[in-house]
C-alpha cells in the first residue's frame, strides 16, 4: 500500500536538500528539513491518539510551521481542516461542532477564549503562533523526525475546505487524495511549473487558491516557494526578483498596479503571472499588460471543486475570460429551471464534472442532492457562457441573478457599464424587495480617487446602453465595497443593507 497524497507530493522530497521555503526574514527551508519537521509534528499528533480520518482544525497564522501540519496530516492520514484567522469564536465554534474535529490548533492569543468551545465539544486544544513556537511545536521538538507513513488510498478524505461563505453559511467539502493530485497534477502541466519556479506566495493558506492551487503545484513540480505571511506592498515589491510566477487574488493585481514602483523592468523577468478567486476586471488586465508586458492567465476554480478553467498558457488569454475547461474536467452550461444542457452562447448555470470534484458536503446531505448530480454533474452556482471560441465567462452568482417584474438581470451586464462612468473606480449591482417589481436593482459606486460620480449624469448615461428594466432604481455611492479575505464583495452585506430601501 502507498499513501498517494503523501508520497507524491512530499515523500518524493525525502532526503533532498533541494529549497522548499523562502521565508521573510531571508532563510530558506530545504525540502528535508521540511519533511522532517512534519514527521515530528505527525508523531505529536499520534501521541495525542488521533487515528486515521480524525479531523485537525487549524487555525492559525501562516508560517513554515502551519505549511508542515498539513504535511504531517497527510502522512498520518488524518484530515485537515484549515480555518480563516478572521472567524470569530461563534464562527469558530460551527466549524468545530459541524466537523466534530479531535484537535483544535489556535494562536496562543485565543487559546483562552477557545478552550471553553474545546472543552465543550470534547475536542484537544494545542498552540501554533506566527513565529512557529507554542504548545505543539514544543511536543514536535522531542518527537523523532521520521514517521512511518500510513496507508491510503485515493479515495480517501484528505481535507474538509470550508467555503468562503460568500452566499451563505459555509459548507464543509470533503475532498479526497484524488481531487486533490489530479488538479495539482493538471496544473502543473497546463501552467508549465518546473523545479526551477519560485512562486510568489502571499495567500493565506487556508484557503483553496493558497493552499492546493499554489502549495499542491509547487510541491509537484518541486520548486519552491516565497511564503510571506499577507500581502504586503513593500515586500511584494522587494521579493519579485526573486520570484518566477505569481499567484494571486484581483485586488493583489490591483494593488500593484496602484504602485508606480511595480512596473515593466521589476516584472521583466518573471514567468507567469496567474489570477482567481474573483473576477479580474477586463480593465485591469489590459492595464497590466500596458505596464508590465505580461498578460495575466485568469482561472476559475472553488472550493468543492479546486480549478475548473484555465487560459491558455501558449495561445490568446482573454480578458474577461476564464478560459477553457482544463484536460478532465467536463463543464456545461445549463438551465437553472430545466437542468437541460443549454444551447452554446446561452447564459445559464454552470456545471463541472471530473476527478476535482468533491464527494460533497460534511453532514449536509440535503444540500450535497441538491447540487451534486448522480451524474458526478456539480451545480456551481454561478451562471456563465460559453463564446463562440470556447472560452468561459463568468456572468455571476446564481444567487445575485435580480428577477424584476418578471425579467432576469445579470448584475455583471449593469457593473460593467457603471465602472466605464466618469469617476467610478468599481461598482456592486444587487437587487433588493420591491413592491411592485418583487425585486429592482441598486447600484452602489465607489469613487475614483479625488472624484465624485455624478449620478444625474451617469444616469443619463446608462439610459443610451441598457433597456429600462435593468436601469438601477437608486444609486448609492460607498467609500469602498464590502469584502472578504479573499477580495471576493460581499453582496448580502449589500443587499442586507438596502434591504428596505423601497419599502
Ligand atoms: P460560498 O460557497 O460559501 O458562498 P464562495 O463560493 O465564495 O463561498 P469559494 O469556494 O472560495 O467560496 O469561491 C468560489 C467562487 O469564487 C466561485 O464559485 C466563483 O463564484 C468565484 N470565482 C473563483 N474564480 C473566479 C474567477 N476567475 N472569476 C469569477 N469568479 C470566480
Ligand atoms: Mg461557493
Amino acid at each position: 500500500m502507498a499513501n498517494p497524497l503523501y508520497d507524491q507530493l512530499f515523500g518524493k522530497h525525502a532526503g533532498q536538500n533541494t529549497p522548499f521555503l523562502l521565508l521573510p526574514d531571508g532563510s530558506c527551508l530545504c525540502h528535508d528539513d521540511f519533511l522532517q519537521q512534519a514527521a515530528q509534528i505527525a508523531n505529536t499528533l499520534n501521541m495525542l491518539g488521533l487515528t486515521p480520518g480524525d479531523r485537525v482544525a487549524v487555525q492559525v497564522e501562516k508560517s513554515a510551521q502551519s505549511l508542515a501540519v498539513y504535511a504531517a496530516c497527510a502522512q498520518a492520514g488524518l484530515i485537515f481542516l484549515p480555518l480563516n484567522t478572521a472567524y470569530t469564536e461563534d464562527e469558530l465554534a460551527y466549524f468545530i461542532e459541524n466537523s466534530s474535529a479531535t484537535l483544535i490548533l489556535c494562536d496562543s492569543s485565543r487559546q483562552t477564549g477557545i478552550a471553553p468551545i474545546a472543552k465543550r465539544l470534547g475536542a484537544q486544544l494545542e498552540t501554533l503562533d506566527a513565529d512557529g513556537s507554542g504548545s505543539l511545536m514544543d511536543k514536535a521538538a522531542t518527537c523523532e523526525r521520521q514517521f512511518a507513513t500510513v496507508d491510503r488510498n485515493g479515495d480517501d478524505l484528505a481535507a474538509f475546505l470550508y467555503t468562503s461563505g460568500t452566499t451563505g453559511r459555509s459548507k464543509g467539502a470533503m475532498l479526497t487524495q484524488d481531487n486533490l493530485l489530479s488538479n495539482a497534477q493538471t496544473l502543473v502541466s497546463e501552467w508549465r511549473f518546473t523545479e526551477n519556479d519560485v512562486l510568489l506566495h502571499a495567500l493565506p493558506i487556508f484557503h483553496t487558491h493558497g493552499l492546493f492551487v499554489a502549495t499542491n503545484v509547487t510541491l509537484i513540480a518541486g520548486g519552491s516557494m516565497i511564503f510571506l505571511p499577507k500581502f504586503n506592498l513593500d515586500q511584494m515589491i522587494d521579493w519579485l526578483p526573486r520570484a518566477t510566477t505569481m499567484m494571486g487574488v484581483p485586488t493583489f493585481y490591483t494593488r500593484l498596479l496602484d504602485d508606480p514602483r511595480f512596473d515593466r523592468e521589476l516584472s521583466q523577468h518573471m514567468r507567469l503571472f496567474i489570477s482567481g478567486s474573483a473576477p479580474l476586471l477586463a480593465e485591469t488586465h489590459v492595464q497590466f499588460e500596458n505596464r508590465t508586458g505580461h498578460r495575466i492567465l485568469e482561472r476559475y476554480g472553488m472550493t468543492e471543486t479546486n480549478m475548473n478553467t484555465s487560459n491558455p498558457y501558449d495561445g490568446e488569454r482573454r480578458a474577461g475570460t476564464v478560459g477553457f475547461p482544463l484536460p478532465g474536467v467536463e463543464l456545461k452550461v445549463s438551465d437553472p429551471e430545466t437542468g437541460q444542457t443549454l444551447p452554446q452562447g446561452e447564459i445559464g448555470q454552470i456545471e463541472v464534472r471530473g476527478p476535482n470534484v468533491f464527494k460533497g458536503y460534511w453532514q449536509m446531505p440535503q444540500k450535497t442532492a441538491e447540487e451534486l448530480r448522480e451524474d458526478g454533474y456539480f451545480i456551481t452556482g454561478d451562471l456563465g457562457q460559453i463564446d463562440a471560441d470556447g472560452y468561459v465567462h463568468i456572468v455571476g452568482r446564481n444567487k445575485d441573478l435580480i428577477i424584476s417584474g418578471g425579467y432576469n438581470i445579470y448584475p455583471k451586464e449593469i457593473e460593467l457599464v457603471l465602472d466605464e462612468q466618469p469617476g467610478v473606480l468599481e461598482s456592486a449591482v444587487i437587487g433588493v424587495p420591491h413592491p411592485d417589481f418583487g425585486e429592482t436593482v441598486v447600484a452602489v459606486v465607489v469613487p475614483a480617487p479625488d472624484q465624485t460620480p455624478d449620478i444625474a449624469e451617469i444616469k443619463a448615461n446608462i439610459g443610451g446602453s441598457l433597456a429600462g428594466f435593468k436601469h438601477p432604481r437608486k444609486i448609492e455611492i460607498l467609500d469602498a465595497l464590502p469584502r472578504n479575505t479573499m477580495g471576493k464583495v460581499q453582496k448580502n452585506i449589500l443587499r442586507d443593507r438596502y434591504q428596505d430601501i423601497f419599502q
